[in-house]
């Protein structure tokens, strides 16, 4: 058995030359292959995307000098360090996340 879901992140992102400051929302593809393995695949406007802390550069002055945050609702996320266990009560946490 496969499982999959899907969730959202803000990423801010904060150029280092220029001070320029901006925010881009990714669709978070995951899926587990049942083993304790989790795959997982970013899509930015629908597209397949590198990770958010990769290749990014400053729409501004086009500096590759950027720095990632990521801002997702409510702060900082508890995310289960041990995962078994813990599998029902995360995945059952994001899909929350995904109904907001
Ligand atoms: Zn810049």
């Amino acid at each position: 058995m496969h499982e999959a879901w899907t969730s959202r992140e803000v990423w801010v992102f904060e150029c280092l030359s220029c001070a320029a400051s901006w925010d881009e929302e990714f669709q978070v593809r995951h899926s587990g292959d049942g083993h304790g393995n989790e795959a997982v695949i970013y899509r930015c406007h629908g597209q397949p995307c590198t990770t958010p802390w990769m290749d990014r550069s400053c729409p501004s002055c086009g500096s590759q000098n950027v720095k990632a945050l990521s801002a997702r609702d409510g702060g900082h996320d508890e995310v289960p360090m041990a995962r078994s266990g813990s599998d029902v009560a995360m995945v059952f946490h994001l899909r929350r996340m995904h109904a907001w």
